[in-house]
Formats: structure tokens, C-alpha cells, sequence
């Protein structure tokens, strides 16, 4: 088969990659109906996070079972699951609380962005669904896998209630999913931070009542001044720069949440400022695995569409034009379909 291989900054390649087989007898084989590119992926892609030559990108997935392993009794060949960029258990005591991110056997799940994928642990990581998705379901589906969930979690994380005063930080696909989450639950108040037109749009259908568009210290008081000098019940850091988290945490009003998702880049905290602040924080990578069935319900219902951040299609061999327009903003989300599946 072929694959995205990452070799360098901004060197990413369409090439030939082995076809994925059992290796342990938990692993299942799926096959891809699509594919996309992630926010984090561009981390790597820019050069600012470490990584060996030649890794095969991509941990978003979704589709159907072709092969399991001896010991695989949940999920059967033929159906369509769901999993998350980390595999779990599901059995441990992390994933019994519900953070199967920090499952004790947890297992990242990489190189998705091809026809086919290996995933461990097949019978704690995928949920499979009762029925098959419509075609047009397909990109929501794919969406639960990652950037649906993380949106999900930041909302859950900040203790987004029905009624909440909502602020998110960042107009990425997580960010804009926040706000989907966040009108689901039934905040009140959502107040999108953004400056880029179409993603503001985005983020007005999918549920924001306010758009900031000022950052930093005058973004924080423009929230201020939106919450009669209050701040949010609930905010969702969906960046990790330190500008971001900062501009969470004190766009929270005292006893509020703050739920941070952006994977943390050069960000250190000071523990007086935080101490006088009076704000919970919860984040890390999202226990995606926890919200699935719920989410896929929502999805089959009809009453969430994550799909729609995907406002790019490209055949999977022109992955590297998928990066580059995310690179530069030019695409929220890429969607890829691997050729013949
Ligand atoms: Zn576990």
C-alpha cells in the first residue's frame, strides 16, 4: 500500500509503506474509507516537535474490520468502528474512571494516513457501530476519532452546564468542535476567540453567540467587558502557546474551569498568580475511547455534524498540498480518501 511518510520540516511523502499485518493477537486490520490530517500533525510538520526520520503519519480513523487477532472477541470483520489515536485497555482502573488516554497499556496509534491501519488493544480501542453509516456520516465519524472528542472533553473538562457562560480559545477544528460541544450541552453564552472570517462563520453555525477577535491581555478584557466584568463560567484552551493559556485562564471568573486541550508549547505556569485565580484546570490528551458511543449516537441522530470542519478533499497521493494548506491556513481540516477503498 502507500502512505504519508514524514521525513523532514515540511518534507512530507506519498510513498510505499508495508501493508499492515497481526503482530500481537489483541490487533485488529481496518480499512479506510477516508482519512485527514490533524492540527498536532502540523507540529512535526513545522519542525517545532522532534521526530524520527521516515514516521508514517496520522491517528484519526475510522472504518471497516477486515482482519482480528486470535483474541479479539468484541469487534468482528465486516463491521465499522471507531477508535482513538490512543489505544486502551478499557479494563484498567485509568479507563475505568474514564481517562482511557492514560490507560496503564496505552498504545499510540500511528500511520493512518493510508488504506489500511493496524490498531491494538482492537477490543478496548474501537467502538463499532449498530449499524453502517450513510456515506455523507462517514466525515462525522471519522471527525469522533480525534478533534470531535478533544472538543468534547475540553467542553466536559471546563464543566461546561446547560446555561454556561462559554469562552474557547482557538479557531482551530478542535476549537471550532469546542463550540459545537459546547451549544450540545447547553451553554448559553458562547463566545468564540477568533480573527479569521470563515472560521468565525464556521463557529457561528456551529452555536457561537459572540466573536472576539482580539488576543492577549485586550482579548481578556474584552471577555470582561462581554460578562459584566465576571469572566466565563467555563473556558476551552484549545492552542497550547502560552499567550493561549493565559488568556484561559484569566478570561475564567473565580470558581470557573478551565478544560486545556492545545498541546502545550513553551508553557510554564506560576503557582502564586494561579493560586490567587481561584480557577480548576483539566486537560491532557482527550480520553476519546470514554465519549464514543455517545457521540456516535449524536451523530446518527442527526444532531451533531463534526464533519462539516473538513473544507478541503484531496486524493490521500496529494497529502503534501493537504499539509501545506492547513500549514497555511488556507484549509481548517483536510479530509483524504485513499484511492480503491
Ligand atoms: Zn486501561
Amino acid at each position: 500500500m502507500q502512505g504519508a511518510v514524514l521525513y523532514g520540516a515540511r518534507d512530507i511523502r506519498f510513498e510505499d509503506r508495508a501493508d499492515p499485518t497481526i503482530v500481537e493477537p489483541t490487533d485488529a486490520i481496518i480499512s479506510l474509507p477516508v482519512t485527514c490530517i490533524c492540527g498536532s500533525d502540523l507540529w512535526p510538520y513545522r519542525g517545532v516537535s522532534p521526530f524520527p526520520a521516515g514516521t508514517p503519519m496520522g491517528h484519526e480513523y475510522c472504518g471497516y474490520v477486515e482482519e482480528v487477532g486470535r483474541d479479539v472477541t468484541s469487534v468482528k470483520r465486516g463491521q465499522f468502528v471507531i477508535g482513538s489515536f490512543f489505544a486502551s485497555d478499557n479494563t484498567c482502573p485509568h479507563c475505568h474512571h474514564g481517562f482511557q488516554s492514560s490507560c496503564v497499556h496505552k498504545t499510540a496509534v500511528g500511520g493512518a494516513q493510508a488504506p489500511r491501519l493496524r490498531v491494538p488493544l482492537a477490543d478496548g480501542t474501537l467502538v463499532a457501530t449498530r449499524d453502517m453509516p450513510d456515506v455523507d456520516h462517514i466525515p462525522s465519524m471519522l471527525a469522533l476519532s480525534d478533534v470531535m472528542g478533544t472538543g468534547w472533553f475540553a467542553a466536559d473538562a471546563a464543566n461546561v452546564k446547560p446555561g454556561s457562560t462559554v469562552v474557547v480559545v482557538g479557531d482551530g477544528a478542535v476549537g471550532l468542535l469546542g463550540v459545537l460541544s459546547a451549544k450540545q450541552i447547553g451553554a448559553e453564552r458562547i463566545i468564540a476567540m477568533s480573527r479569521h472570517e470563515a472560521r468565525q462563520k464556521l463557529a457561528r453555525e456551529f452555536g457561537a453567540t459572540d466573536i472576539v477577535t482580539e488576543r492577549g491581555d485586550e482579548g481578556v478584557e474584552r471577555i470582561k467587558q462581554l460578562t459584566n466584568g465576571v469572566g466565563a463560567d467555563s473556558v476551552l484552551e484549545c492552542v497550547g502557546t502560552q499567550e493561549s493559556m493565559m488568556q484561559a485562564i484569566k478570561s475564567t471568573r473565580p470558581g470557573g474551569s478551565v478544560g486545556y486541550v492545545g498541546v502545550p508549547h513553551g508553557v510554564t505556569l506560576d503557582g502564586a498568580d494561579l493560586f490567587f485565580r481561584h480557577v480548576r484546570l483539566l486537560g491532557g490528551p482527550a480520553p476519546v475511547r470514554r465519549y464514543l458511543p455517545q457521540l456516535i449516537d449524536l451523530v446518527f441522530a442527526g444532531k451533531i455534524n463534526p464533519g462539516k470542519v473538513f473544507d478541503l478533499v484531496l486524493p490521500l497521493d496529494q497529502v503534501a498540498e493537504g499539509y501545506r494548506a492547513m500549514d497555511e491556513r488556507r484549509a481548517i481540516k483536510t479530509l483524504l480518501r485513499p484511492s480503491g477503498n
